[in-house]
């Protein structure tokens, strides 16, 4: 089989203990690039075994060499990585595209910001401290100590595979953790070139493994695992769902980071041209598959025409094509379930009532899995484009007449994970900030995240945290050790 550039489809192994591991039944799949439709890989499709070979490795790593590294040489070790990340940013940005159609200037841009993940929690490594506690028992020392909360399962979804891998590899490997990495089987070149260049910076074998294969079998076995001691996953809720049910059967801790349906909320008072781009930006950059996607436009119904119109004029000005070209601004959506999911639920908006304002089909001249950055108006409350994530470039629209009606269609979806306020009262924007349930709010921008800000959802968006300086916390248990400093006998009948 060759790919469509005439050179041999690559094989990707599983890295489990530094080691490239084929997969212990010998089976394979395929990986296809959604531009081309040509398979391009051949990819290790681990079984069950294979999970226990990473859990295994990852556990005698935990109780290794691994555990002799001082915080400060952890810290080195993610300085190192954060390097080698700088100087292959390319290569990897290359394999992101591949695999998943996006595009390599939003790829490329995604890997470059990489460094800067590693590097602040490089940092973060030797500022793990404990306290020491007082108490009303006189006769007693008491400390806390943040111990490394053991074996971490990684599973990572296929729109931003290196990006929310760093999410949680960096934090986990300043705790001290090590890993097992389930990337989606859509999008697993990236993640086994980043653990070569982990091995590369110097960390031991077995302190970051990856398992390739598919999530009903490999993903469930890991989440299953009795060795892992940590579940940090990204993916849609439905699959966190039954993460999080499969997680109650060892108590493993769980970080959940979820689907969304994140409201734009446009004022009267808004500078309508930039609210414009911000609509545009947060629905059609990434063809609309990214978590926090601004999916719904809530908009004052006195500038609702204005904005409606601006949005499908530069929709419709939307360049579609090749994902590597530099003046490609939409790709391909990256899967075919993913094609005809976005595909049914323009029937399904047409079927409710929905004026499809622009767009709301497939592209005919570029064919593949690409279909037209789209704008839904008129839906009626329930209609499903305003409370499903469809994951595309689909826009819904829905007009308000007052703040507090704003503010109950933004929290009127089970998610929370992203909004954004549009306007030029100060009042205004941290008043509605304050009462929109989402974890990110952005005031006249949209789609800004950083290594230092955290990240995640309310409700059906997620549980836990991402980024920032509690996010290290999610891989750390609290130890509190009690001293008895007066050698005196106490009566073993009492408490305390
Ligand atoms: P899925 O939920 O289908 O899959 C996510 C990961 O879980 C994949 O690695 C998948 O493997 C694996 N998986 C599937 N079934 C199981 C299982 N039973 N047990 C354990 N693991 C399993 O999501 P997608 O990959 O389709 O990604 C898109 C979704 O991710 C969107 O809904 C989006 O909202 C959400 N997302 C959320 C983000 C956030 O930060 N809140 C960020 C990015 C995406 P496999 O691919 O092999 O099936």
């Amino acid at each position: 089989m060759t790919a469509n550039n005439g050179s041999t489809v690559q094989r990707i192994a599983m890295r489990i203990d530094g080691k490239d591991i084929v997969s212990e039944s010998g089976r394979t799949y395929t990986s296809f690039n959604p531009f081309t439709g040509d398979g391009w890989a051949e990819v290790a499709d681990g079984s069950e075994a294979d999970v226990n070979a990473a859990v295994g490795a990852a556990r005698k790593a935990l109780g290794g060499e691994w555990a002799q590294y001082s915080a400060p040489a952890r810290g080195r070790l993610l300085a190192r990585l954060a390097q080698l990340i700088e100087r292959d940013a390319d290569i990897l940005a290359e394999l992101e595209t591949r695999d998943s159609g996006k595009l390599l200037r939003e790829m490329g841009g995604q890997v470059r910001s990489l460094p800067a993940w590693f590097t602040y929690f490089a940092g973060m490594a030797d500022k793990v401290q404990g306290d020491v506690i007082p108490t009303d028992k006189a006769n007693f020392l008491v400390y806390t100590r943040h111990e490394p909360v053991g074996v971490v399962a990684a599973i990572t979804p296929w729109n931003s595979p290196l990006l929310l891998l760093t999410w949680k590899l960096a934090p986990a490997l300043a705790a001290g953790c090590t890993i097992v990495v389930k990337p989606s089987e859509y999008t697993p070149a990236s993640t086994v070139a980043l653990a070569r260049l982990v091995e590369e910076a110097g960390f031991p074998p077995g302190v970051v493994n990856v398992v390739t294969g598919q999530g009903p079998e490999t993903g469930k076995a890991l989440v299953a695992h009795p060795g892992i001691d940590k579940i940090a996953f990204t993916g849609s809720t439905e699959t966190g769902r039954a993460v999080a049910a499969g997680a109650a059967s060892t108590l493993a801790r769980l970080t959940l980071e979820l689907g969304g349906k994140s409201a734009q909320l446009v004022f009267e008072d808004a500078d309508i041209s930039a609210a414009a781009d911000g609509v545009v930006a947060g629905v059609f950059a990434a063809t609309g598959q990214t978590c926090m996607a601004g999916s719904r436009l809530v908009v004052h119904q006195s500038v609702a025409d204005e904005l409606v119109a601006a949005v499908v004029s530069r929709a419709q000005e939307i360049v579609l094509g090749d994902p590597r070209s530099p003046d490609t601004e939409m790709g391909p959506l990256a899967n075919e379930a993913q094609y005809t999911k976005v595909l049914s639920h323009f029937d399904q908006a047409r079927r409710e009532g929905a004026t499809v304002r622009c767009g709301g089909s497939t592209v005919a001249e570029l064919g593949g899995f690409f279909v037209q950055p789209t704008v839904l108006t008129d839906l009626p409350p329930s209609a499903t484009a305003l409370h499903e994530e469809i994951f595309g470039p689909v826009l819904a629209v829905v007009t308000f007449d007052s703040e507090d009606e704003a503010i109950e269609i933004a929290n009127s979806t089970e998610f929370g994970l992203a909004a954004s306020v549009w306007t030029t009262d100060v009042r205004r924007a941290h008043r509605v900030a304050s009462r929109v349930r989402a974890g990110s709010v952005w005031i006249n921008a949209y789609r800004m995240v950083a290594p230092q800000v955290p990240f995640g959802g309310f409700g059906a968006s997620g549980v836990g945290r991402e980024n920032g300086i509690d996010a290290i916390k999610e891989y750390l248990e609290t130890k509190a050790v009690w001293v008895e400093l007066a050698g005196e006998s106490r009566d073993p009948f009492t408490l305390g």
